[in-house]
């Protein structure tokens, strides 16, 4: 055995065509429903905020979507990502296990959201839109739309949710570097924004709110199109991309994943890493690894949320789709993962674990914190606190396989680093970061305010 560490990719083998997981899915999906009548939306209900060529990536049953060549150029800048083996973590832990990450890190925005950012503002641009408009919640998403826009010459507009916009003052710094316009949200811009404020002046902001805002802006300007990071089919599909890349690489490292580990906010990363592995699974017939999703337990959307029709933002403005949710009004409690705060969950991963197709886990924020500094220590890079969670999980998984005397292969999404979230880490190591768990009265109250369906229209 040498030791080998590395198992890189040429780029003459970076796949030319994304998964999509739809036509190999067991059980039909539930389809978005127009939030006015109640109706299965149609695709000129996108068509507002969407343009053409995504709304039919959004609908397509293709299990598998060609690439464009100006999409694999830029993806060529980092892509293909390294797998590494985690030897030196394993030997810390002592583990027979053996430690695989695909480091999703090293794209220049530093996290996989360039993935498809890349993807939907080359799209945008080709339908002619002329501006994007998004939310970001710790500004991960927010930079890679600026750097993807910016790539394709066209404008950005970030509504940065108000507490990372006043506490993460280099991520708005860096989407302004790549050209983007940053406004904190709730903001006075939008119908949305007033509305928020004049109840609560002082708000901090959610995700959900901010999505309302960007909805907003989209819908009533012509040229301008909306983009979401995560959650989204046509998301999925791009997010694809990691999973074929580390088939290809466990191949390479002549090993078969037993566990595939990913945190989990909206589940664009898990599904990027996990679903061509449970497709090739669902297809043969024979099992495949066991895919775990990690969220934090102070924002428990797959473990604990409800799996219900609901609005994807605050305002109620987006579709209903059916999905884990913690309630549309959500506002998550102020713990350091801020891609990892979101409400509802992909409607295709809510589905997978509904199926038990899927594993979900949460964990605490003070043991994923520990996991993070282990794994810097061990293997040198410094993860986004969003990806140690899937390290905590990973962590743990190996130091089981030592007391049950197994020797799993575990493969994990690092799905950013944490280089922007230093006032995290200095937090923690500062001893001022707390357990937090989401109270069940609060998830309780949240289903009270879901919305009811079959009312005849006008669920907002
Ligand atoms: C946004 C983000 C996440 C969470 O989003 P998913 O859609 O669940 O992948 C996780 N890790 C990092 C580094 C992020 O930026």
């Amino acid at each position: 055995m040498t030791d080998r560490i590395k198992y890189e990719l040429p780029e003459s083998e970076m796949p030319t065509a994304w998964y999509n997981i739809a036509p190999d899915l067991p059980v039909a999906p539930e389809p978005p429903l127009n939030p006015g009548t109640g109706e299965p939306l149609g695709p000129e209900d996108l068509a507002p905020i969407f343009p053409p060529s995504l709304i039919e990536q959004e609908m397509s049953t293709e299990r598998y979507i060609d690439i464009p060549g100006e999409i694999l150029d830029v993806y060529r800048l980092w892509r293909p990502s390294p797998l590494i083996r985690a030897r030196r973590l394993e030997r810390l832990l002592d583990t027979p296990a053996r430690i695989y990450y695909k480091n999703e890190g090293t794209s220049p925005a530093g996290s996989h959201k360039p993935n498809t950012a890349v993807a939907q503002a080359y799209y945008n641009k080709k339908d002619g839109t002329r501006r994007l408009t998004t939310e970001t919640g710790a500004g991960q998403w927010g930079s890679a739309l600026s750097l993807a826009t910016n790539f394709f010459d066209m404008d950005c507009t970030v509504f940065m949710v108000r507490v990372s916009y006043d506490q993460k003052p280099y991520r708005r710094s860096l989407m302004q570097v790549y050209g983007g316009e940053v406004f904190p949200s709730p903001s006075d811009r939008t119908e949305a924004g007033r509305a928020v404020l004049a109840e609560h002046p002082d708000s901090p902001g959610s995700l959900g709110i901010a999505i309302s805002e960007a909805v907003e802006d989209a819908a009533k300007n012509p040229d301008t199109c909306y983009s979401l990071g995560s959650v989204l089919n046509h998301v999925l599909i791009h997010q694809s991309i990691i999973g074929l890349e580390a088939q290809k690489q466990m191949e390479l490292a002549g090993d078969t994943p037993d566990f595939l580990v990913a945190c989990c906010g909206g589940g664009s990363n898990f599904a990027g890493l996990a679903f061509p592995f449970i497709g090739e699974a669902l297809r043969s017939g024979k099992p495949g690894p066991r895919p775990i999703a990690v969220e934090p337990a102070a924002c428990p959307t797959l473990t604990r949320g409800i799996y219900a029709y609901d609005f994807g933002d605050t305002a109620g403005m987006t579709p209903l789709v059916k999905m884990h949710t913690l309630g549309h009004d959500f506002i998550p409690p102020g713990f350091h993962a801020g891609g990892l705060r979101y409400h509802g969950e992909a409607p295709l991963v809510s589905l997978l674990a509904e199926n038990d197709l899927i594993e979900a886990r949460s964990v605490d924020q003070l043991a994923t914190f520990e996991a993070a500094v282990t794994f810097a220590q061990t293997e040198g890079v410094l993860p986004a606190p969003e990806s140690a969670h899937g390290i905590r999980t990973a962590i743990d998984l190996a130091l089981q396989a030592r007391e049950d005397g197994t020797e799993p292969a575990i493969l994990l999404c690092l799905s950013g680093h944490g280089h922007f979230d230093l006032s995290a880490y200095e937090a923690y190591l500062g001893g001022q970061l707390q357990d937090y768990t989401y109270p069940e009265s609060e998830i309780r109250a949240a289903l009270d305010r879901l919305p009811v369906m079959g009312s005849g229209g006008g669920c907002g």
